[in-house]
Order: structure tokens, then sequence, then C-alpha cells
């Protein structure tokens, strides 16, 4: 990496960690404690490997942060001692004894959501007094606003799995005569091959498990003029340390749509559109899932419509903002989000439409831009 990369590199973890010690003032917290998950890649660039070792950084609200971690995985850190201190531990050690002395005589500490239960009942023993809050609340307002950079590579991600959707969408995948996981694996395969480090998910679902929103891929074999339901997405890792997720959803038809397939299907087309075009700075994420909502509602298919709209995307695949009824929060330039209603008919077909929306001063910005029509393929 070139010098002024690294700097460029460096800055943007000391502007984030300064934006958490911010939060933490602002919100009375003494201490943020980050493990396992991606709110401590986001913050310095070092992921913590998911073993019963304990890794956690002690980032108090006004000294300097330190990287607590196994002994033996000190040489996979990338140190910059301008960011934080490292401190390494022997295996005879007690490292939720370590974190608790960094921690001192804090009143309250956030602790990363994704921490197991495990390592939080143990700093609880060591730390009667404290009491411990969702570190949510604190870096989950700040990872929702994207720098630049970060738009940058969710657009990235998403014009990868755009191509994929265009060769599904041109007949380039067979499907009748496979199984929906053969499918899923050929699309995780592509996921890989267009640059993500990692699938999250490859969803296919035909025929009449369309219809379940979460469908498990399995040995249903995909026959002629079928729905065919994928919703795939992957992450793909940055230069930073830390990588952003792609996830688009798009339905074929094996052979001819019939008519009533097209009736529903013009529906949640509108209804997505409208949700798209709803998302202006400003607007609260409810009445983005309003938007939608309400046109299947008025064709008579509210009832099959029974998740939320949408759910913002970075570094993780599910992430605040939430597209949901009764979240007020109001859009904000640098929001990035899905907006993926569905119309699911039990025991015939369903049908999702998803796309990446960014919000810009100049209005929402649709990420992923494949067809969005029901299109008819013949493999
Ligand atoms: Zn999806
Ligand atoms: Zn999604």
């Amino acid at each position: 990496m070139p010098a002024n990369a690294t700097g460029s590199l460096a800055l943007m973890h000391s502007d984030r960690l300064e934006r958490v010690r911010r939060a933490l003032r602002d919100q009375d917290i003494d201490v943020c404690l980050l493990s396992v998950g991606p709110d401590l890649p986001w913050l310095i660039g070092y992921e913590a490997m998911p073993l019963e070792r304990l890794t956690m950084l002690v980032v108090p609200r006004d000294a300097r942060a330190t990287l607590v971690v196994p002994r033996l995985e000190v040489p996979r850190v990338v140190h910059d001692p301008d960011l934080f201190d490292l401190r390494g531990w022997g295996e005879t050690e007690d490292p939720v004894a370590i974190v608790a002395a960094l921690v001192g005589p804090a009143r309250r500490a956030a602790i990363g959501n994704r921490t197991w239960a495990q390592f939080l009942v143990d700093l609880q023993h060591h730390l009667p007094s404290v009491a411990f809050v969702n570190a949510s609340r604190v870096i989950g307002p700040l990872r929702a606003v994207k720098e630049p950079a970060e738009l940058a590579m969710l657009r990235r991600a998403a014009a990868a799995v755009d191509r994929i959707a265009a060769e599904l969408q041109a007949g380039a995948i067979p499907l009748i005569g496979r199984t929906e996981a053969e499918v899923s694996a050929e699309l995780g395969r592509r996921i890989l091959a267009e640059g993500h480090h990692r699938v999250n998910f490859a969803i296919v679902a035909a025929g009449e498990n369309a219809a379940s929103p979460h469908h498990e891929p399995g040995a249903r074999v995909i026959g002629p003029d079928e729905v065919v339901l994928c919703d795939f997405g992957g992450t793909m890792r940055t230069d930073t340390g830390v990588g952003y997720c792609s996830d688009i959803t798009r339905c074929v038809v094996t052979g001819a749509p019939d008519p009533e397939m097209l009736e529903v299907y013009a529906v949640l087309e509108e209804a997505q559109r409208a949700a798209v075009a709803a998302g202006a700075v400003g607007t609260r994420c409810e009445a983005v899932d309003d938007a939608a909502r309400s046109i299947i509602a008025a064709a008579g298919y509210g009832e099959w419509f029974m998740h939320r709209t949408g759910h913002g995307i970075g570094v993780e695949e599910h992430e605040d903002p939430y597209i949901v009824a009764g979240n007020s929060h109001r859009l904000e330039v640098g929001n990035v989000y899905s907006v993926e209603p569905g119309i699911y008919l039990p025991g015939r077909f369903g049908f999702r439409l998803e796309d990446i929306v960014a919000t810009t001063a100049e209005g929402p910005e649709p990420l992923n831009r494949a067809d969005h029509g029901l299109v008819a393929v013949d493999v």
C-alpha cells in the first residue's frame, strides 16, 4: 500500500475513534468494549478471531485505547501506535482481569452487541458496579452514515451482484432440472468470482417455496413455468481491513408467467418503485415502509407482505437504519438501506424485489440497476 494510502487510513480510523469518544461523552458512557463482530474492524481495521480466547478493544472516552489480544495473535495485528496500545496476553493470564483493570472505576460501559455472553458474564463478575449498555447505541448511528469511500465500496459490491442478476435474467444460469441447492451453489461461486471474499447467503426458492421469505434452498428440482426467487449477496473486502456487503433479489419465471403472476408482480414492482422514490433526506424510515405497504395493501395483498420493507447495509448485511413501521429515524445523507417488499401466497408462489438505495442530497440513489421486471427465461 502506498504511504499516502496508509496515512489516509490512519486518519480515517483516528477520526472514527474520535467520533466514538464524542458519542460516549454525549451519552455519559465511560468506556466502549469491542470484541468479535463488525464494530471492531470498522473502528480500527482489525477483526477479532471468533475463538474462545478473548480479543477486546478498550476505548475509554478520555484516554488512549488498548487492544487486548491473545499473544499468539499479536502478529496478525497491524499496529498503529498512534491509534491504540497493544496488550498481548499469555496463555496463563486472565484476559478478563486485564480488561477490567483497563476499564478502572467506570460506572457505565458500552459493550459490542456481538460480544459473546461468556465474556460479558465474566466481565460482570470482575466489574460488579459497572452498568453495561449495548454499544450499538454508540456505534450504530455512526456506522449508519457512510463516508464517501464506504459508499464507493457499496456501489462496487452492488454492481457485482447486478452482473450476476443480469446473467440470471439472460438465461446464462441453467434452472430447469436443477435443484435449488445446485443453483444456490452456482450463485455462491459467482459471488466469489465477482470479487467478494465471502458469500453471505444465496436463497433460491422455486414455485411454492418462493412463498417462504427465508427459504433454505434444498433438493427441490426446478420445473418449467415456475417462479424462481433468488436473493443473494456477499461481503467484499477493502484495503481498510473491513468488507462491505451486497444484497439483491430478483425473480424470474422458467417459461411463461401466468396472468395472476403478472398481476401480483406489477403490484410489487409499483410498491418497490414508490418506496425507493420516497427515500428523500428527512423522510422517516417508517414512511418509506408505508410507501410500499400501502400500495400492496390497497391491492388486497397486505396480509401477504409480512416483513419490514428493508434494512441498512454496510459492514454488516443487516444494520441501522431499519425500514420498518415505528422507526421514526429521519433519513440523512449517507444512509444506505435495502428496499425489498414482497408478496407471498402460501402454497403457490411468492415474489420479492430488492435494491440497495443510498440517501444523497440529490435524492435516493439506487445502487442496483439490474432489470426490475419479471423476466421469463427458457433454461
Ligand atoms: Zn436480500
Ligand atoms: Zn436484504
